[in-house]
């Protein structure tokens, strides 16, 4: 399967952070290259000035999150299809700090992946467990409720991003037996074709041994994500 790694700035950039895009093309020689996809996801204001930008370049680009419906009174949102005209291509949906923050459920998860497809997008959608859930030996049931609620129902391709809560942002990582673990039970719940992320304090120095487990297709990158110089060796890991 074509592995995806894909940045997720979060509420980080502003117009000028293109620089690093820059910088990560000239680093890969001019283009990324066709045999993995990148993906970079900014703030909702830079898809569109992003995606018309590298166009050429096959960096791809992707919203942080879209509302399930496609218009309508709900001041400050974004839909899927805005995302789509704006020239994403994919959509994360489901993130931990959405589902935290927003007190986003599996439900609305599920219709916000039904909406990417709706708009011809290609949804990433996100499960993980906390820390006293993985310690409760309660990781795989919580993963595989989320997974059954919020997936899409389709026949087309779509992205699984598995982000232990706990590894999110504080450099800790499961174990790589029990990133295995997790990526064999995601890829038995999931449609053939799904691409399953690993996402959760991926680094340059720890990218080439999670992106080498079996049912691994791929990375979601926060901070790591943000600067050229640490992007470019978890893309090429691949
Ligand atoms: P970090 O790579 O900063 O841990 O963030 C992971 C993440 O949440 C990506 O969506």
């Amino acid at each position: 399967m074509k592995p995806l790694i894909a940045g997720n700035w979060k509420m980080n950039g502003l117009a000028a952070a293109s620089a690093e895009i820059d910088a990560l093309i000239r680093l890969l020689g001019g283009s990324a290259p066709d045999d993995r996809d990148v993906l970079i996801c900014p703030p909702a204001t830079l898809v569109a000035a992003f995606a018309a930008r590298y166009s050429d370049e096959a960096i791809q680009i992707g919203g942080q999150d879209c509302h399930p419906e496609a218009n309508g009174a709900h001041t400050g949102d974004i839909s899927a299809e805005m995302l789509a005209d704006a020239g994403a291509g994919f959509v994360i949906v489901g993130h931990s700090e959405r589902r935290a923050d927003h007190g986003e459920t599996d439900a609305v998860v599920k219709a916000k992946a039904q909406a990417a497809f709706r708009a011809g997008l290609t949804p990433i959608v996100c499960v993980g467990e906390t820390k006293d859930q993985r310690e409760a030996g309660k990781a795989l049931e919580i993963v595989g409720a989320q997974l059954e609620g919020s997936l899409p129902e389709t026949g087309e391709p779509f992205v699984v991003a598995y982000e232990p809560v706990w590894a999110i942002g504080t450099g800790l990582t499961p174990t790589i037996d029990d990133i295995a673990e997790m990526h064999d039970f995601i890829r038995s719940k999931t449609p053939q074709g799904t691409r399953l992320l690993y996402g959760g304090s991926v680094k340059p120095g720890n990218a080439k041994e999670i992106l080498a487990v079996t049912n691994v297709n791929g990375a979601l990158v926060g901070g790591a994500s943000l600067k050229a110089a640490d992007f470019h060796p978890i893309v090429t890991a691949a």
